[in-house]
């Protein structure tokens, strides 16, 4: 039985300025979820967003007030070991809320995973794979240090698959900025872009047709996410994938995107889908459409993050990766073990639920008051 339904803020420094087209970030507010059942286990799940409101319509605030004020009051007494029926009645009742509800389904699978002794991969049909590729993303927004980060990254075995964040500045300089750090890196890396919606179609066919030229792999939401038939005009022009973000917000953005054929790759994000089962239902729709996956992520602390690496490790096709670095750009471990990042890859954790140990002496130090 559910027993107690806690929500925590934390705010922790990120390594760098994390410069977005939308917001600069310099630190990160975590919203974590743990639920107390009455059999003694207890679940961890996380909603952290991005740029308090800048990215979408839930602040780590507002999501923090309607669990606590409006959907654990649904949950509390409930059985805990049936998460579908759990799930169902805060669907019914609670409209959008969708990083609030991925974080509490999160939280009761975790549990459920613990009290069967299985991993969350397993309650999501069952891994693939055991290790996912993890991409950096470099937003430093200086040329010169982008590059010097990359170098760093790729002497360490961290990453080799680069992210840049574009579209604050205009489509020339981004363009010089991008084709520079492409130069300097060299064929043996992936270089991909990601506008955030920054652009407008004109500008989409005027900047990607030179990323595309010059070897980019990746265009990641270059208009905005209500003009589909705009990303999809560009998916036809352009030989470069074009993949959809902002736009995927569960299954049924999932449906209508692959029914306008607006992208060949969906950014899967469990939050951005409303949960770990949505998101795998969205996955699903892609694959049905031929559509590819990558996995995509809110920048999310470890519980977040290991959540995400159980369901992409469920993927049969991951072929252009994960960005699964999220703890990795905070400056405070929250874990007793810290997730694993080794030659390229995050280890998907093996233990049960989602196989990792929040260290409450360090959360307690960190924790909003
Ligand atoms: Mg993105």
């Amino acid at each position: 039985m559910i027993q107690a339904i806690e929500t925590i803020l934390a705010d922790i420094p990120t390594v760098r300025a994390h410069k977005l087209s939308v917001a600069t970030m310099q630190s990160q507010t975590l919203v974590l979820v743990r639920i107390r059942c009455r059999d003694g286990i207890e679940g961890w799940g996380e909603a952290t967003t991005i740029g308090g409101l800048n990215y979408g319509d839930e602040s780590p605030e507002s999501i923090k007030v309607n669990i606590d004020t409006h959907i654990a009051p649904l949950l509390l007494g409930m059985t805990a070991d049936n998460v579908a029926a759990c799930m169902a009645r805060v669907r019914k009742v609670i409209q959008g809320n969708r990083f609030a509800k991925c974080a509490i389904e999160t939280a009761l699978m975790d549990a459920q995973g613990k009290r069967l002794g299985v991993p969350v991969s397993d309650l999501l049909g069952g891994r693939l794979r055991d290790a996912l590729p993890v991409a950096w993303t470099l937003a430093s927004g200086d040329t010169r240090k982008d590059i010097a980060e990359a170098e760093a990254m790729l002497e360490q075995r961290r990453h080799r698959i680069f992210k840049l964040k574009i579209g604050a500045r205009s489509v020339e300089d981004d363009v010089r900025h991008v084709l520079a750090i492409k130069k300097a890196l060299g064929d043996a890396v992936s270089i991909r872009v990601d506008v955030n919606m920054a652009w407008s179609e004109l500008e989409a066919q005027q900047g990607i047709a030179a990323l595309q030229a010059g070897g980019i792999d990746l265009i990641e939401q270059p208009v905005r996410s209500e003009q589909s038939a705009a990303l999809a005009r560009l998916s036809r022009r352009f030989t470069v994938p074009m993949m959809a973000d902002e736009a995927l917000k569960g299954p049924l953005s999932a449906l209508s995107l692959v029914g306008e054929a607006a992208a060949s790759v969906f950014a899967i994000k469990i939050a951005q889908s409303g949960g770990l089962v949505p998101a795998r239902l969205a996955a699903d729709i892609a694959q049905l459409a031929g559509v590819s996956l990558y996995g995509g992520t809110m920048l999310e602390g470890a519980v977040g993050t290991a959540a995400s690496a159980h369901l992409f490790s469920t993927f049969d096709d991951l072929s252009f990766g994960t960005e699964l670095f999220g703890p990795l750009l905070l400056t405070q471990e929250i874990l007793a073990e810290p997730l694993v990042y080794r030659d390229f890859m995050l280890q998907v954790p093996t233990g049960p639920g989602l196989g990792i140990q929040v260290d409450m002496d360090r959360l307690d130090a960190l924790r909003r008051r």
